[in-house]
């Protein structure tokens, strides 16, 4: 398909405020995409931390988005608008081709299956004949939530999870996106399970994705920096940040795992798995796998 999405790039050249009013304009219109283009700096080392360097309010780097709408009679007024409220603003009018946004698009997300579970949008329900003896349905919203299932490492968290015996364990999520994860432990009998998140948004997304599925009242979303709030320790610690954030934050993570407690990480590659292991040197390795790249690991805490 050579089909393409009318749309405008936006560029301020000055930290002016600029986000704000560009997207009070836009919610006159109707976008179909916004993506953010602008770089923001690496952290020593390279890895990438969404929380290293803080990013400051407003950010450092000048506005730089495409914003894509479905006419191009839309994108041309959503144009003569931002112009009149932003005069200094830079808009270029494209059409970008279409095959990274269909990918992305939302509607063509399919149902996927990880370890036990089948993990599905709520449009793509699968009929209970497919799930197999074994395979546990979790209906997931797709939204502001990372997690659904259509990621290498929430699929190999899931995969981690199902082999271990959650009934009756405590579990926690840190950082918990959609809160597929914690879903999957309090649908495997987990006794308690939290699900963090410093992102709002994302807790919102968890807490109505799970009103899509029948969940045991095992299951507690919250909103909070595990660093800076670190909830009660569980036997089942769950992990799938990014290999900046587990080995600046081992010490806060390795405190949350109980004696003889299961940890399970992701969101690293293949570059990053030696850092992440000598962050958690205290804890043997149990399990490994891999995925487009990507690594999750299973440890243990001794006694
Ligand atoms: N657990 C889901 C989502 C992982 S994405 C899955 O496996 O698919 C990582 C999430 O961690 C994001 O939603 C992000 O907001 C959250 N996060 C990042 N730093 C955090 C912190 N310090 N405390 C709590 N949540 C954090």
């Amino acid at each position: 398909m050579s089909q393409s999405w009318p749309a405008l790039v936006l560029r301020a050249s000055a930290v002016d405020g600029s986000e704000d009013l560009v997207s009070a304009v836009l919610t006159d219109f109707n976008p179909v995409a916004i993506q953010d283009l602008a770089e923001r700096p690496l952290p020593p080392g390279g890895l990438w931390d969404p929380t290293y360097p803080p990013i400051p309010d407003p950010p450092p780097t000048p506005l730089h988005w495409s914003v894509c709408f479905s006419d191009p009679g839309e994108r041309d007024r959503a144009g003569r608008a931002i112009a009149l409220a932003l005069p200094l603003m830079k808009i270029e009018r494209v059409d970008l081709p279409d095959e990274d946004w269909a990918a992305r698009s939302q509607q063509s997300l399919k149902a996927v299956r990880a370890g036990a579970f089948i993990i599905a949008p709520p449009w793509d329900l699968p009929p209970p004949a497919a799930h197999g003896v074994d395979a546990t349905v979790i209906v997931i919203e797709p939204s502001m939530g990372f997690g659904t299932g259509h990621h290498a490492t929430t699929r190999m968290c899931l995969r981690l999870l199902s082999a271990l015996d959650v009934a009756d364990a405590t579990v926690l999520d840190l950082g918990t996106g959609s809160g597929v994860l914690s879903m999957a432990a309090a649908l495997m009998g987990a006794r308690r399970v939290t699900g963090v998140d410093v992102d709002q948004d994302a807790i919102d997304s968890a807490e109505s994705s799970a009103r899509l599925n029948t969940l045991p009242d095992s299951i507690t979303f919250v909103v909070s920096d595990f660093r800076k709030a670190p909830p009660a320790p569980a036997d089942i610690v769950l992990a799938n940040l990014t290999g900046g954030m587990l080995t600046s934050s081992a010490a806060d993570i390795a405190a949350l795992v109980r004696p003889h407690g299961r940890l399970i990480l992701s969101g690293f590659d293949h570059t990053e798995v030696g850092c992440v292991l000598a962050s958690f040197a205290s804890f043997p390795e149990r399990q490994r796998l891999s995925e487009d790249n990507w690594i999750a690991l299973e440890l243990h805490r001794r006694g």
